[in-house]
């Protein structure tokens, strides 16, 4: 990006604003630290509309930070109902008396101080600071994120440190020492109402003319997703015991995968298998391999081999003994948990009851 587009960035950004810009949202009026910063943590996960009743009827309740400190926490708790992420009320329940026992009731003026206070990052931080007092703060919330990646086409994901640091190094250059609280402001609102993440409003937008995601035609392949991680496959053969409508499960132990539910017996290779029957009591056996499929798992993907075994003579009652097996009855299902991959297969076109005409 050369320089004389990185100049004027700032100043269209704030022409639009000077038109388009949101100036009349309950914290835009009366500005203090204190009332931008309840708005911002407000409107971190929710949407503006949703925050302003919520908003107005707390700062109704809670005018400054000496009054949200004194509360005790189930009433601000209670202000904060329906608006999710409690934790956020929480932290600005604890920051506030922070405040009032550390910094004497009044608000903190200095990036690192704000910074220091629970539930408040860099963007939060610079956000109250540059929209109350005019500071000259970066911001880099997720409207900022979005704009900046799709204007330079920048790769990487945001959530990734160098990527982050990048966008911090670029953010900072890019906001103007005079006008920074309606800057900030407007990044908030171009994002927000412009630059939408699905359906970005290019023909409106500012900066169009020299946006590096619109120029390559797909803007909002910007800001890159999280890449995701390739987990290793492992595989599991499941011993589908059947003797008629019934088929043997166990369940498993409470700890580890599917802990507690109910499953066929697992073994990772077709070695395995004439040792898991004999376990149960039975002699080799015969077997028909069905279709498999992939099961996945948060940390590995499962390939399950199910292999479909007919018993021809009664098992032995030994088998029963243990009381974590069961018979499933495909004709009168036991109401118990079963695994996913389990009632998988048990709606197996191959496993259905025949039934006589
Ligand atoms: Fe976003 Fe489109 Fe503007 Fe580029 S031109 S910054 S993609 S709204």
């Amino acid at each position: 990006m050369s320089n004389s587009s990185n100049a004027t960035f700032a100043s269209r950004i704030l022409d639009w604003y000077q038109i388009h810009g949101r100036k009349t949202l309950p914290w835009q009026q009366e500005k203090t630290p204190y009332r931008v910063w309840v708005s911002e943590i407000m409107l971190q996960q929710t949407q503006v509309a949703t925050v302003i009743p919520y908003y107005e009827r707390f700062m109704a309740r809670f005018p400054d930070v000496l009054a949200l400190a004194d509360a005790p926490v189930d009433e601000v708790l209670h202000h904060w109902t329906g608006l999710g992420y409690y934790a956020r009320a929480r932290n600005l329940h604890k920051a506030a008396r922070q405040i009032r026992d550390d910094h004497g009731g009044l608000f903190p003026e200095r990036l690192e101080e704000v910074m220091a206070l629970p539930g408040i990052g860099r963007s939060t931080a610079g956000a109250v600071l540059s929209l109350s007092l005019g500071q000259p703060h970066a911001i880099l919330d997720g409207n900022v994120k979005r704009v900046l990646t799709r204007w330079l086409a920048l790769p990487g994901w945001p959530g990734q440190k160098q990527v982050e640091n990048d966008l911090w190094e670029l953010a900072t250059r890019l906001t103007p020492r005079l006008g920074v609280a309606q800057y900030n402001q407007a990044m908030m609102d171009m994002g927000a109402t412009v630059c939408t993440r699905s359906k970005p409003a290019c023909d409106r937008c500012p900066v169009q003319s020299d946006c590096q995601g619109l120029s390559q035609g797909n803007p909002t392949a910007y800001p890159h997703s999280k890449p995701k991680k390739s987990i290793p496959a492992r595989s599991g053969i499941m011993l589908m015991i059947r003797q008629g409508d019934q088929l043997l499960l166990e369940k498993r132990p409470p700890q580890g995968i599917w802990g507690g539910l109910y499953c066929f017996p697992q073994v990772d290779t077709l070695e395995a298998v004439t040792p898991c029957l004999s376990r149960l009591g039975l002699s080799e056996q015969p077997y028909r391999e069905l279709a498999g499929f992939r099961h996945t798992f948060s940390h590995f993907h499962l390939d399950v081999r199910p292999l479909l075994i007919e018993l021809t003579a009664p098992p032995p009652a030994s088998l029963m003994e243990a009381d974590t097996r069961l018979w499933y009855n495909l004709c009168h299902p036991d109401e118990v948990g079963l695994a996913a991959a389990t009632a998988r297969l048990l709606r197996y076109p191959d496993l259905q009851p025949q039934r006589s005409t």
